[in-house]
């Protein structure tokens, strides 16, 4: 058997490692899925995400940003270089040492993040219980946040062309929005983060607008990521949706109800509007696939500034083709379809389940 060369012996260990990376990555995962308490494996989770959080705060810049951009162009230039100096052979060097890398990446986030997902539901670590309600009873929250919501719109600061504005910094707004959960439901477990507030993302926020991303959280850095281009009333919201990620609130719509919970019970006007504005819209697409009646009855509880603000949401996702969220279609349909549905013991998805179980408590 013809031997390896010293240059493929090394490829071969880089994508070995790489693998043995991934697979430790896959394990601690499932481990922590499987155990009865994998409390310690989280806790360790959010000490390594909060060492690379507090580490990576030292740059105003995202640096999961530079990661993206320099790691695809980094890794395009190293596969071509080392191709052109040693052909292919050189370029599968150059793919083995990147699997390496990936297989590193994937490993720390399956440490960091996705055990956090063995956490209990965030509603039972709340007290809420999801019981099932009718259509009828969904009406009635949703006028209750509707009413809500046009209190708050009457209260926030609004731009030349009636729409809502931040009435401070983003770096205020998120301040706001850390103190809320400081002080609210979810202090001890804001409490196991990294306490680091999210930073804008300067440099690639319209390729997230293409991809439907108002906002992400990267493991590898502990940072959590907001974009710059999206709508005003997405960004205390969408804000508080990412900070939830950094404090092990890994699934997504458990994000979501805990950034509506921190903006409802902060007390401040522009918070208040964003979560509630974000929650209504949830409600408002629930309430629409299961009873269009019911449903023009609560759209038409809303006060025109909120109107506006809710169109202006439509125009901007609008903008990215094929990225028209449920809210757009909701209202674009509801005009002409209107079939209904009997009222029902059902759900209608997690975000809307906890916020009827917040409000009928
Ligand atoms: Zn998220």
């Amino acid at each position: 058997m013809k031997k390896l060369s010293r240059e493929s012996r090394e490829s071969l260990l880089f994508l070995i490692f790489g693998a043995f990376l991934a697979i430790i990555g896959i394990l601690w995962y499932r481990l922590s899925l499987a155990l009865e308490d994998a409390g310690w494996m989280r806790a360790f989770g959010l000490f390594v995400s909060r060492c690379l959080a507090r580490f990576w705060s030292v740059m105003p810049l995202a640096a999961a940003e530079l990661i993206w951009i320099f790691g695809a162009l980094g890794a395009a230039a190293a596969v071509i270089y080392m191709g052109i100096k040693g052909g292919f052979k050189g370029a599968l060097g150059a793919v083995c040492r990147l699997a390496f890398g990936a297989g590193a990446i994937y490993c720390l986030f399956a440490v960091t993040y996705l055990v956090q997902f063995s956490a209990e539901p965030l509603g039972d670590a709340l007290g809420l219980k999801s019981a099932s309600y009718t259509t009828e009873e969904l009406l009635e929250v949703g006028l209750t946040v509707a009413s809500q919501l046009n209190d708050a719109a009457a209260r926030v600061e609004r731009d030349e062309k009636g729409l809502y504005r931040p009435s401070a910094s983003y770096g205020e707004i998120a301040q706001r929005a850390k103190e809320s959960y400081l002080s609210g439901s979810m202090a001890d477990m804001y409490k196991k983060g990294s306490g680091v507030l999210p930073k804008r993302g300067c440099l690639l926020s319209k390729a997230m607008s293409r991809l439907d991303l108002a906002g992400y959280y990267f493991p590898p850095t502990g940072e959590s990521v907001v974009s710059t281009d999206i709508v005003a009333t997405s960004v205390a919201n969408t804000t508080a949706h990412e900070m939830a990620h950094s404090f092990g609130i890994g699934r997504e719509k458990e994000a979501n109800f805990a950034a509506f919970l921190c903006c409802v019970e902060s007390g401040d006007d522009d918070l208040m509007y964003s979560g509630l504005f974000n929650g209504y819209i949830a409600l408002n697409n629930a309430l629409y696939r299961a009873d269009k009646d019911r449903w023009k009855q609560l759209y038409s509880a809303l006060s025109q500034p909120v109107r506006d603000d809710l169109e202006a949401k439509n125009r901007h996702l609008a903008k990215y083709e094929g990225k028209i969220n449920d809210f757009g279609n909701a209202v674009n349909d509801a005009m002409i379809k209107s079939t209904g549905q009997p009222d029902g013991v059902q759900s209608y998805g997690l975000v809307v389940d906890l916020i009827m179980a917040y409000y009928l408590k």
